[in-house]
């Protein structure tokens, strides 16, 4: 008697969200400079020191420089930090793959 069965591992949870192609799932990107003179200055609130909403930016702390070699990663911007594409709507920010602005 011979038994065929053949395992049924579930590797791969079927529930699980695919991957952000941008981002490789990591919610972040590696932040290049596009030009020299721009390469201190913080691309993510423009010099500013502050975001949209009034907080320190998490970025350049405040400062409105950013030193490219220092801080290489920049939120992505198609999955907003999740890491998956799309993003899931049941999905909030704690479980996010990159939270900048959490501690
Ligand atoms: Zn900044
Ligand atoms: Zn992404």
């Amino acid at each position: 008697m011979t038994l065929d069965d053949k395992t049924r591992n579930a590797s791969n949870s079927p529930g699980s969200p695919p991957s952000c192609p941008d981002c490789q799932g990591r919610g972040w990107m590696d932040n290049r400079c596009a030009t020299p003179e721009a390469s201190d200055l913080c691309s993510v609130c423009n010099g500013k020191g502050f975001d949209a909403g009034g907080k320190e930016c998490y970025a350049c702390h405040g400062t409105g420089r950013i030193e490219v070699r220092k801080i290489d990663k920049t939120v992505c911007s198609k999955c907003r930090g999740a890491g998956v594409y799309p993003v899931p709507p049941s999905m909030t920010e704690d479980q996010f793959a990159y939270r900048p602005g959490k501690r």
